[in-house]
């Protein structure tokens, strides 16, 4: 089956990507790395007459950090990002899911911005980004928001992007003093399988080691990559031990909306979710007590 035909823009800038999108709204995509777009163009998921690309905007592939925190561009590559947080340890819990992720021909052409706007229930850096608080940034001709990522997903492939928005940066927070955040997902096959399940985990201890904040998310198990509020409040105000790992592995369990596929049955999901919510509160916990040293 060939791709069928459509009229690539070249976008120069940020603005101009903008403008592009609005005038040839809402027959318009943005391309980045390709590797869904394409992908959903010659399967006919999607019929878009109009593609913008993003990929020669300079701005938008930088990785940069600050006292304040990590700016991810939105063409910033997943294997670029994998590098850079492999070698910056408050951001290496990002590498687990970037280190994960498809294969290496895959992450060299696939962006974060790519991974986070295609909204797929399955996608692997949202829920480590979510869990360690991060912030998108959209621009437009009107202007610029920035709002949380669990804001951003709305149901499966479906966003608050407006037509003619960019996913212009992700901002992912200093992690605190006495924090770690962790993620695990399961697949069928190391390379090139997309996750059955993935759960993030992101822990905050106070002075005496108590949980004082938790934030737990989950993808693949839901309609799309999300917090798990009732996880996080089973953690909270609790020493870590085996009673906690159970009650946040329990609520994650519940609020899971798994599917039934050629992947693995909804049962078998719920208990693969209980058991990476364990192994990621786990690490979250291991490494927010290393970093307190
Ligand atoms: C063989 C294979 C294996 C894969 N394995 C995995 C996996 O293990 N885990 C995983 O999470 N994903 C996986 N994927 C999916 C895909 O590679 C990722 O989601 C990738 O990060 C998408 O990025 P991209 O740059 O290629 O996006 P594109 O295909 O260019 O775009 C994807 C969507 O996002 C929109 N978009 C892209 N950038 C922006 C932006 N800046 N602003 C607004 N909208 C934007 C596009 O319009 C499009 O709708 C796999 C794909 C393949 C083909």
């Amino acid at each position: 089956m060939h791709i069928p035909d459509f009229i690539l823009h070249e976008a120069t800038s940020l603005l101009d990507a903008s403008r592009l999108l609005a005038e040839h709204a809402p027959d318009a995509r943005v391309l980045a790395g390709g590797t869904d777009l394409l992908v959903d163009l010659k399967s006919g998921r999607d019929n878009a007459r109009h593609v913008v690309s993003i990929r020669n905007i300079p701005e938008l592939q930088e990785i940069r950090v600050s006292d304040s925190g990590l700016t991810i561009g939105a063409t910033a590559t997943v294997a670029d990002l994998d590098t850079f947080t492999k070698s910056l340890p408050p951001y290496r819990p990002i590498a687990d899911a970037t280190s994960q992720m498809a294969a290496m021909q895959i992450r060299n052409m696939a962006t974060v911005g790519g991974n986070i706007g295609s909204a797929v229930p399955c996608a692997d850096l949202p829920p480590i980004l979510i869990a360690m608080h991060a912030l998108v940034t959209l621009e437009s001709t009107n202007g610029e928001r920035t709002i949380p990522l669990e804001d951003f997903f709305t149901g499966p492939r479906a966003t608050v992007r407006r037509d003619d928005e960019v996913l212009k940066a992700v901002i992912v927070p200093a992690p605190t003093a006495r924090s770690g955040s962790a993620y695990e997902r399961f697949a069928l096959r190391d390379g090139n399988a997309i996750a059955v399940a993935g759960v993030g985990a992101g822990i905050e201890l106070d002075a005496s080691d108590t949980i004082s904040a938790a934030r737990i998310t989950m993808s693949a198990v839901a309609p799309m990559p999300c917090l798990v509020g009732s996880a996080g409040e089973a953690l909270v105000g609790y020493p870590f031990g085996e009673e906690t790992l159970e009650a946040a592995a329990a609520a994650v369990a519940r609020a899971a909306q798994p599917i039934c596929d050629v992947r693995g049955s909804a049962g078998f999901r719920i208990e693969i979710v209980d058991v990476l919510t364990r192994r990621a509160v786990m690490r979250a916990y291991e490494l927010a007590m290393e970093v307190a040293g």
